[in-house]
């Protein structure tokens, strides 16, 4: 009988404030260590926290997206622990009552079907600083720059049954904080980082012993650490041994897991509220003037999309994945037939920005060139096949469509006699294939179509080209 994987996951997300979230202090990323500090992040005796109230409204925002409750009232309490580049001995976190409640977030899976995954909870927090290892030898040095920044994290129910739904679920969760603008989603940066509760189970029996992967901060790694563990917790299990509670770390360079510190030497971290901070109350109308203020949500927007533009679902789900590949879409459909921009984005340019490493938001080919492009195809002034060369040019050099096309003289012959001479010329040389084609070969026809499409450097109209073609070759002169 085999085993089912069951897995939770806690996300902590950066929050894309200007400051701190009890300071005055820049959250801005890349500074020269300890430069974005002050009497407050540096736990200076009588520094005082001040709660950033733009950090209050993302995780609002948060919460709404996901219909969860948003507690009127939540706590902040120190979780206290001591660490190199924790300068206050302790983290200001929420721990009884968080700001949002319980929600939930709904997956399309590969297959198609959906999955809902419960969210516990999300609750405001102080990042800490870092510790650099790699700068100094035999030293660590300490820089309290990120020390306070405002960080969000948001804790699902153990409802996911496969590394693939895991990622599902953080790929879903990722693109809603930057549809909501609550955060950059930068995970090289680590302002999207998440840990992984993994355990084993025979379906339908209690959940087992779950190990924790800390500080994922990719979706591959995500998916890589979910399945080393599944083997390791299998073998341990199928040995009669048991899986202990641990947190353990993924190693990307080895592809495996291995124990940072069990239970037993588990931090107690002696939570109590924070005496320098009062419980954050919210009236109704804060709620409702973030809810008044949310973008269309990444769900809402695939379902319009289906409507407005007709497309299928699968097409929806992709152009809808990002805030911004949604918004270049909409430029582009705007001006022609919505399925063709749908296939030239999800596959041309998709494409070419995967093969490039490159992103959307800094695409060579503005929404803009890309609809001038698609027009060109609608009004026949290339064809679908030239346009790929076009494309081409377009993505290495963002020139303009039209320049391209006349610099390169790629206009698509559409003038009936030029196009006639050319089929003359086609048949002229190849006398035996025209006999065959009219004692019954039909299929010489393509050969015909090749070779005049060739003769025209691929810039004869098909369609003309076929109707004219046909009649020459049925109607013997
Ligand atoms: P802690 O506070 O110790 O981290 P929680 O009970 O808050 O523990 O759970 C943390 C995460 O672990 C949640 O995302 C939850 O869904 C997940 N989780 C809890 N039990 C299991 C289990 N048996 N297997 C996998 N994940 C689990
Ligand atoms: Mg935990
Ligand atoms: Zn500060």
């Amino acid at each position: 009988m085999s085993w089912e994987v069951v897995i939770g996951l806690e996300v902590h997300v950066q929050l894309n404030t200007q400051s701190k979230i009890f300071c005055n202090c820049p959250t801005r990323y890349g500074a020269e260590p300890n430069r974005h500090t002050c009497p407050v992040c540096l736990a200076l005796p009588g520094a005082l926290p001040v709660l950033n109230a733009a950090a209050v409204d993302k995780a609002i925002a948060f919460g709404l997206a996901v219909g969860a409750e948003i507690h009127q009232r939540s706590v902040f309490a120190r979780k206290n622990y001591f660490y190199p580049d924790l300068p206050k001995g302790y983290q200001i976190s929420q721990y009884e009552i968080p700001i949002v409640g319980r929600g939930q977030l709904a997956l399309t899976l590969a297959d198609g079907t959906e999955k809902i995954v419960g969210i516990t909870r999300a609750h405001l927090e102080e990042d800490a600083g870092k510790s650099l290892h790699e700068a100094f030898s035999a030293e660590t040095g300490i820089d309290l720059n990120r020390a306070g920044t405002p960080l969000l994290e948001i804790v699902s129910e153990p409802d996911m049954r496969s590394p693939a739904e895991a990622v599902a679920y953080l790929k879903k969760l990722h693109a809603l904080v930057r549809y909501l603008d609550i955060s950059d989603g930068n995970m090289q940066e680590g302002s999207f980082r998440c840990d992984a509760n993994v355990s084993l189970r025979r379906p339908g029996e209690p959940f087992g012993t779950r190990a924790e992967i800390k500080n994922l901060n990719s979706f591959r790694f995500l998916e890589k650490a979910i399945e080393y563990e599944m083997e390791r917790q299998q073998d341990l299990l199928e040995s009669g041994a048991e899986v202990v509670q641990e947190t353990r770390l993924f190693d990307a360079n080895k592809g495996e897991t291995r124990s940072m510190r069990s239970k037993e030497e588990a931090n107690d971290y002696r939570y109590f509220p924070d005496p320098d901070l009062l419980p954050l109350v919210l009236e109704p109308a804060q709620i409702e003037a973030v809810r008044a203020s949310l973008p269309e949500l990444p769900d809402a927007r695939k379902r319009r999309f289906m409507e407005q533009y007709a497309l299928p679902a699968y097409d929806a789900g992709v152009l809808t994945s990002s805030r911004a590949l949604a918004d270049y879409y909409e430029v582009v459909a705007e001006g022609v037939d919505a399925k063709l921009a749908a296939n030239w984005i999800m596959g041309d340019l998709l494409g070419a920005l995967n093969r490039s490493n490159g992103e959307i938001e800094s695409c060579p080919v503005t929404a803009e060139q890309m609809r001038r492009l698609l027009q060109r195809i609608e009004d026949q002034t290339i064809s679908g096949k030239i346009a790929k060369d076009v494309f081409e040019v377009l993505f290495e050099k963002g020139e303009d469509v039209d320049t391209i096309i006349e610099r390169k003289g790629l206009r698509q012959i559409t003038d009936v006699e030029a196009i006639t001479k050319l089929i003359d010329a086609v048949l002229a040389k190849n006398p035996g294939q025209v006999a065959d084609y009219r004692s019954g070969k039909e299929k010489l026809f393509g050969f015909f179509v090749g070779q005049v499409m060739k003769a025209s450097q691929g810039k004869a109209n098909p369609e003309q080209l076929n109707r004219l073609l046909r009649e020459r070759l049925d109607n013997p002169s």
